[in-house]
């Protein structure tokens, strides 16, 4: 199996089967009245519902499947008791049948062969793929140990798969959700107020009266509940405040667009600290019971003025003060929002503890209208014996970080490139549930490491770019045909959701636990899989906490009884869960470590001459670049454009629709081409587009070569000293309005 170069396959039409399905007969949104109509109006209807929870993002709605009497799926509607949806699914979440019908998926096992020299697949048993894969990773831990076969991961199969790896020994294990999206905004508010903030953000949007959003696109992003309470929030006349380069959908309800130049939120949170304790707009009382350092904040920001915040991020002073202000009359019902993908510029933890910091200040933490103390169900894990002890992990490659609470993707790909320097050498991968190409920057050491490791699988629903670079590919049935994990995320109000098949398996393919379990048989590891069906583990966890998988099948979503308070209660001795049991302003353990205690603006490089720099955000319809061929959602959108500003427009006569391409700072090409957006709402040193798009895999019939892959653009990262984040912002393109092969440049 080992290649002397990976080269890339495109899945052919071996793994193709004959029948075109028809894409859902029903549209996403437009026909959800008449279909409302059948469910709600006609009881005659045979439509039989199914449990489940969405998964075309990781907000997890809880929905209701609708299939016909052909076993059909023709609808999905949100569970009206769910607090992820309240019985509404946003767009996406409607679409999702599309993931079931695309007849572009992944449809039977593959394994990489070469016929003639020429590397291809061959179609394989399941037999034969799971074979294959078990007597890889018995080869990797009898020559290096359990711990080189590295897991790089995310969403349901990810956690079915992690099971697997630390039955096996290896605990070499990472997500992209982490240093490529959500890690910095944990250590930052960790450092300062004690937990994570974790998924979903515990935000009282719903009973706020001030939601300040840094680069976050509720409405774009669209997580559920929290477009719902932000909604509902603007609908309650509270004040919206958003610092954008972008006029995004977020900062055209708000009352405040701050368009601040990028690279410069710290020194306006600087400032705006600065306003609140110079004018004296805090609660004393408060920060005198809760506060830690509060003096040292109040020197260190003694000179950070409004007119000195004015000279770095081109916000009038007048607002700064203004915006001060407002927050601090909502207080402490008000949220600076931590925001979600945070990873800018390489100093996102201390920003993000800016941001924690701001909100201590304001006293959100723990009150109506801020920050709610989440709480879920303690729900017993299904039991196995204990995992062996691995001598090395994702941890100690990622050491140098210190506060990295969970495998770094990048480190672990670095560590895959054989270097002298290299204690922690992997030699394969399992790849599941996210296309690391498109997800991770960077694209040359990725393949670098693709080409260096012994072996790769990879275990997805559709043929994904990644899927090409793989040894092995199986393919996952989606969410609607499988059983999977409870969800029991943290709320104000704990409850579980079920997911179970709402179909059988579509083509040849299999539920990640299923996979997990056959491999995990076939390495001897019998005691860490003792059940027949995912089923059983879900009934026997079910009846631990009173319920039935019976009640579970009826209802969907069971909510429970909280056990500690929502809010904290004006005055009471409440301890943080800091160093210090307060509210961290000054911290001596960052400090210690050699870091700055209290977060310091520092100048980060700006575009050269005829470089724009290059921001990007989610569409509403999609989903990172998973659902971009969802038959569904691709009617919807599919493809990106270029924001620009029009004052660049005129300058490099470009014209709305007009078709270009980009190249980065470091002479990286764009693939494919892209239209022109001419608009006022993004400032004119940068550029702005949907991530996702640009698919570089044919076999994405309604994806490929749609757009320009951001990911692809961005070759630069800054990396986060404290927890190992890759900063995605700081890269730079110029637009080219011919074929970069031709080479004319504007
Ligand atoms: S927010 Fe939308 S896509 Fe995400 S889980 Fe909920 S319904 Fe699905």
């Amino acid at each position: 199996m080992k290649t002397s170069r990976r080269q890339f396959i495109k899945i052919s039409s071996l793994g193709v089967g004959g029948v075109a399905l028809a894409s859902s007969a029903i549209g996403p949104v437009s026909s959800s009245s008449f279909l409302d109509e059948l469910i709600e109006g006609n009881p005659s209807t045979n439509l039989k519902q199914t449990a489940t929870y969405c998964e075309v993002c990781f907000w997890k709605c809880a929905a209701w499947a609708y299939t016909n009497e052909d076993g059909k799926i023709i609808k999905l509607k949100g569970n009206k008791t769910d607090t992820h949806c309240h019985g509404r699914l946003c767009p996406r979440g409607t679409g999702g049948v599309g993931m079931y019908n695309d007849e572009d998926r992944l449809k039977t096992p593959l394994i990489r062969t070469s016929v003639n020299g020429k590397q291809t697949f061959r179609k394989a048993t399941w037999e034969e793929a799971l074979d294959l894969i078990a007597s890889k990773m018995k080869d990797v831990k009898s020559k290096y140990g359990a711990e080189s076969f590295a897991l790089l991961k995310h969403g349901s199969p990810g956690s079915h798969l992690e099971h697997l790896f630390k039955a096996y020994g290896s605990d070499t294990i990472a997500e992209p959700a982490y240093a490529q999206c959500r890690g910095p905004r944990e250590t930052g508010f960790e450092l300062t107020l004690g937990p994570w903030i974790g998924s979903p953000e515990p935000t009282d949007i719903r009973d706020t009266k001030c939601l300040v959003l840094i680069g976050s696109h509720i409405g774009e992003n669209m997580h559920n509940s929290q477009v719902q309470e932000m909604s509902d929030a603007i609908d309650n006349g509270a004040t919206i405040i958003t610092v954008d380069p972008r006029l995004s959908t977020a900062a055209s309800k708000s009352q405040h667009w701050l368009a601040i130049k990028p690279a410069t939120d710290i020194a306006l949170l600087l400032s705006w600290m600065h306003v609140i304790i110079e004018e004296k707009l805090y609660d004393e009382a408060y920060i005198k019971k809760y506060g830690y350092g509060f003096k040292e904040l109040k020197e260190h920001v003694k000179d950070l003025t409004p007119e000195w915040a004015y000279g770095i991020t081109t916000i009038k002073p007048e607002q700064i003060r203004e915006t001060a202000r407002l927050m601090a009359a909502a207080a402490p019902s008000v949220i600076v929002h931590p925001g979600r993908h945070v990873v800018w510029y390489g100093d996102d933890s201390q920003r993000e503890r800016a941001i924690a910091m701001l909100n201590g200040l304001l006293g959100s933490w723990g009150k109506r209208g801020g920050f709610y103390f989440k709480e879920k169900v303690s729900l017993p894990k299904f039991p196995h014996p204990a995992y062996p002890k691995p001598k090395w992990g994702w941890e100690e490659i990622g050491k140098k970080y210190p506060y990295a609470e969970m495998g770094i993707t990048s480190e672990l790909i670095k560590s895959s490139i054989p270097g002298e320097d290299n204690e922690h050498p992997i030699k394969a991968w399992i790849i599941a549930g996210t296309n690391l190409i498109n997800t991770v920057p960077q694209r040359e050491m990725i393949l670098k490491a693709m080409d260096a490791v012994e072996f790769i699988a990879v275990v997805d629903t559709m043929p994904m770019e990644i899927t090409g670079y793989a040894d092995v590919v199986l393919p996952e049935c989606t969410y609607l045909e499988r059983y999977d994990g409870i969800r029991n995320a943290p709320k104000r109000v704990p409850s579980l959701a079920l997911r179970q098949p709402v179909a059988k398996p579509k083509y040849n393919s299999n539920p990640a636990w299923w996979i997990s379990k056959q491999l995990g048989e076939r390495l001897g590891l019998h005691d860490y899989f003792q059940y027949n069906d995912f089923e059983d583990v879900i009934k026997w966890q079910l009846e631990q906490v009173g319920t039935s998988l019976e009640e579970m099948k009826r209802l969907g979503v069971k909510k429970f009884e909280r056990k500690t308070p929502l809010y904290m209660e004006d005055g009471e001795d409440f301890e943080f869960a800091t160093n210090s049991g307060k509210i961290e302003f000054f911290s001596n353990e960052l400090a210690a470590n050699g870091f700055d205690p209290m977060p310091v603006y520092k100048q980060h490089p700006e575009p050269p001459q005829g470089f724009y720099r290059l921001i990007y955000g989610r569409s509403p319809m999609h989903t990172f670049s998973r659902t971009i061929n969802n038959p569904n959602l691709n009617a919807l959108k599919d493809t990106n454009k270029l924001w620009v500003n029009p004052k660049v427009a005129r300058i490099l006569g470009l014209k709305k629709d007009q078709t270009v391409w980009l190249e980065n700072q470091d002479g990286i090409d764009s693939v494919f081409s892209i239209k022109v957006r001419v608009t006022e709402r993004i400032r004119f040193d940068s550029v702005y587009m949907y991530h996702g798009f640009g698919q570089n895999n044919k076999k994405l019939t309604r994806a490929y070569g749609k757009g320009i892959s951001d990911t692809h653009m961005i070759s630069k990262v800054a990396v986060d000293p404290l927890m190992g984040g890759t900063g995605l912002r700081g890269n730079f393109v110029k637009i080219l309005t011919e074929d970069p092969h031709k080479k004319s440049i504007i």
